[in-house]
């Protein structure tokens, strides 16, 4: 291909990722904005494989094929409780891609660079290398807290603060060895007392090799260690910070190669990442800075002794009755109605209500479910009008005008500890306020508790009332019964 239709090409994808990421923001355009991703990408990609200097198509189609039909297999299968993991884990490939392309770019750099130019290109290698792997092994540790093979709690190692400002401080001696090494070839490595390994050592740190693999395993250190001090309910964030850093992993593998539209969809995916992570935050009331050093959310937490008392019970027949004879319900949905898959079920419910007269509308946290925008996807799935599912800020005052509130499979969202309990983990998080509305039905299978580990006091609040039993039988059971 032409360098003059790459470049086109070029612009054009970049183009499509802008008018994608304008369509993802709002629900009536999100198809829209899909399409324009998937056909960004395949310009992207066929531009890319064409353009003149690329050779190896031996390996490049296996690999395009192979690659694609792993990935069309994984998202035909993955449920929409597993998307959250799924995010995380191709986040982390893109990290170990930056990673690998920048050892590769390390071991055959290009002959026809001037020193300046090499200096730059090692620079951009050990950046690529550092934010990759950050990347890399801090999304494998979120897969695993969000699939549930670690423990959402957070780990607070003794003077955790120091062994993260060690360890930025050894990438930096790093950084400079590596420097020194390619510009100079004069290594302090070199000095090192000699092993019974000593040749390879010395083939290693003559070309630098050995400081970008040291710098591997710290940054690896850095990313879990960042992880795994982050409390359950502050998860969501890291997520999107994680997200927001392999996008620049992806800008700086775009310097490295000298690819502008690897620069501009890694920089699109950053600083969009980044925007979100900020959103986030604020919705949350964290600090962004916190976030991003780690640690974020357990400074001081302590897990909220339960609650003394009684919950009430109730059954489907009970809340048909308060449903049908109510003026205003709202519906708070959460991660529990995601694994019931009830979102039918609900949107059956509210279309029901609303035929009898009752004003039906949905109040939507910003972290409820696994990730953001989670409970829009599902209502807008189910056919749910938009115009009655409302944003956190835009309903939590009418709850006490509110006849009932249904709480379908949430929990931290609705817990009032945040607001009540200065030691809770979740202390200052803002949260849907549904006790002040006249009763309150809360549909999940047990007393257990949610995501950030926290026991609500919401529960035995003497206007809350517990319908146990998954919240799709129960739905279907209360629709019947307001047919019936
Ligand atoms: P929670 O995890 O707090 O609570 C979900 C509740 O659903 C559980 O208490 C569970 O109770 C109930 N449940 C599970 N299955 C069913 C079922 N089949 N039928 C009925 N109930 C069910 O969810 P929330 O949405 O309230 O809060 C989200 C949490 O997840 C927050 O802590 C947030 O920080 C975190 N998070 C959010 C992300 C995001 O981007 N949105 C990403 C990562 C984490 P029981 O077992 O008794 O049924």
């Amino acid at each position: 291909m032409p360098t003059g239709l790459l470049a086109v090409s070029y612009i054009g994808a970049s183009i499509l990722f802008i008018l994608s990421l304008g369509g993802l923001s709002h629900q009536k355009t999100a198809r829209r904005g899909n399409l324009y991703g998937i056909a960004g990408m395949v310009v992207a990609i066929a531009a890319t494989a064409l353009a003149k200097d690329v050779t190896g198509y031996e390996i490049l189609i296996p690999a395009i094929l192979v690659g694609g039909l792993i990935g069309a297999v994984v998202a035909l299968r993955v449920e929409m409780t597993g998307m959250p993991q799924l995010v995380g884990m191709l986040n982390s490939l893109v990290g170990l891609a930056a990673v690998l392309v920048a050892i590769a770019s390390h071991l055959s750099p290009p002959t026809d660079l001037n020193p300046a130019e090499f200096t730059i290109l090692a620079v951009e290698i050990y950046l690529s290398v550092l934010i990759g792997t950050v990347t890399f092994t801090g999304s494998l540790i979120a897969f695993a807290k969000l699939q549930g093979l670690l423990s959402g709690r957070p780990l607070l190692l003794p003077g955790r603060n120091v062994v993260n400002i060690t360890a930025l401080l050894v990438l930096l001696w790093l950084a400079y060895e590596y420097l020194a090494v390619q510009t100079s070839g004069v290594s302090l490595l070199n000095l090192l007392p000699v092993s019974n390994v000593a040749l390879i050592h010395k083939a290693l740190a003559d070309t630098g090799l050995l400081a970008l693999l040291l710098a591997v395993i710290v940054a690896s250190l850095i990313g879990v260690h960042f992880v795994l001090a982050i409390g359950g309910a502050d998860m969501p964030v890291v997520v999107s910070v994680l997200n927001s850093y392999s996008g620049w992993a992806a800008a700086a593998t775009g310097f490295m190669l000298g690819n502008d539209l690897l620069i501009v969809t890694g920089a699109l995916v950053g600083s969009s990442g980044a925007i979100l992570s900020y959103i986030m935050c604020r919705a949350m009331n964290r600090s962004f800075l916190n976030v991003i050093l780690g640690g974020f959310g357990t400074e001081g937490g302590a897990v909220v002794e339960g609650e003394h008392g009684d919950a009430v019970a109730t059954s489907t027949q009970d809340t048909a009755q308060l449903l049908a004879n109510a003026k205003s319900v709202i519906i708070v949905p959460g991660y529990g109605m995601a694994v019931a898959q009830a979102q039918g079920a609900v949107s059956d419910l509210t279309g029901r209500l609303r035929k009898q007269g009752v004003k039906v509308r949905f109040a939507i946290h910003p972290v409820a479910g696994r990730l953001p925008g989670h409970m829009n996807v599902l209502l807008a799935d189910a056919r749910v009008p938009y115009d009655i599912v409302l944003e956190m800020d835009d309903i939590n005052r009418d709850f006490p005008d509110t006849d009932a509130v249904l709480v379908i499979g949430a929990n931290d969202i609705v817990n009032p500890g945040a607001l009540e309990n200065p030691n809770s983990p979740i202390a200052g998080m803002p949260v849907l306020e549904v006790w002040h509305a006249g009763t309150v039905i809360v549909l999940k299978r047990s007393m257990a508790t949610g995501y950030a580990g926290v026991e609500n006091p919401l529960f035995f609040k003497d206007n809350t009332q517990m319908l146990f039993g998954d919240a799709k039988d129960s739905i279907q059971a209360v629709v019947g019964q307001l047919a019936g």
